[in-house]
């Protein structure tokens, strides 16, 4: 993946001339930091990732989350990601062109993202749930590199499995490290 190095990224947004003055929202003329008006098009689904204005996923929309950056969604992670393109006469069929981002003829190339599925990663709020269960499995693969032996069973088993597996390990070795 053709990561841009984090000193290049100021001169990239230079470049792309993306270090102006703080925009106010193309659409519904919020400023940076502030939440979208009510049926604006740049606002993005935090649940989906998709147009809020046209979403239809049914999902739990947080506006905060989606609040307008001052940058359009995903224009700053296509740059940070190297994820650019030179637009064609045709406009449906861009060229990628993610070498050349050091010419000001480089676009961002936001359909790429989205094709990719990458805009999920960052337009899309995490939930409680996905992240406790992230936490659970960091727990566990910290446990088996310290030599704990982690069961199959408990690897593929629910978070509640995990959780009073990993109870149970913790307090065998509070246990063990006592007697010692
Ligand atoms: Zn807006
Ligand atoms: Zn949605």
């Amino acid at each position: 993946m053709p990561w841009i190095p984090i000193n290049n990224l100021r001169l990239s947004l230079e470049e792309h001339q993306l270090l102006r003055t703080p925009k106010v929202c193309p659409r519904c003329g919020v400023a940076p930091g502030e939440v979208h008006k009510s049926g604006c098009t740049v606002e993005l689904c935090s649940a989906c990732a998709g147009q809020r204005f046209s979403c239809n996923c049914g999902g739990q929309h947080d506006s905060f989350f989606a609040r307008w950056t001052g940058f359009w969604p995903g224009e700053l992670e296509c740059i940070a990601l190297g994820l650019l393109c030179k637009w064609q006469p045709d406009p449906m069929n861009s060229l990628p062109a993610d070498g050349q981002f050091q010419q000001r003829s480089a676009g961002v190339d936001l359909n790429r993202l989205i094709d990719l599925g990458w805009h999920r990663l960052f337009h899309m709020k995490p939930s409680p749930p996905v992240a406790e269960f992230l936490l659970l499995d960091q727990l566990l693969v910290r446990l088996a590199s310290c030599g704990f032996e982690i069961p199959d069973e408990i690897v593929d088993g629910t978070s509640e499995e995990k959780a009073a597996f990993l109870l149970d390990a913790l307090v065998e070795i509070e246990i063990s490290a006592r007697v010692k």
